[in-house]
């Protein structure tokens, strides 16, 4: 099921309890317009890349998002197609240091 600006709320606002790092309440985007981060097709993304790049739990965010495969919105500064690149890199370096 795709992640709606719902269930981003609930990640970063709620979810900070179940998690062992916490990583959630250190949030940038705590605060912000959660709409931000889910752009309709084709607006920009700007302004959510710019809260991102202040984010001290970035990382966290971006890998959090790869491992969960969400496939909407802004996470960790970068955007689906962004994160789609990512995960073809990574597969292809994994396929590289298997054949290696
Ligand atoms: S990287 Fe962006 S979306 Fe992720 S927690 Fe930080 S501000 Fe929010």
């Amino acid at each position: 099921m795709p992640v709606n600006v719902t269930d981003f709320i609930e990640l970063v606002h709620t979810e900070a309890e179940n998690t062992s790092q916490r990583w959630q309440e250190r949030a940038n985007c705590l605060g912000v317009d959660p709409d931000l981060f889910f752009p309709e097709r084709g607006a920009s993304t700007r302004e959510a890349k710019a809260v991102c790049k202040g984010c001290e739990v970035r990382f966290e965010c971006l890998e959090y998002a790869l491992a969960h495969g969400e496939k909407f919105g802004i996470w960790g500064g970068l955007s689906e197609r962004e994160r789609r690149r990512v995960r073809r890199q990574r597969a292809l370096e994994r396929r590289a240091r298997a054949v290696g």
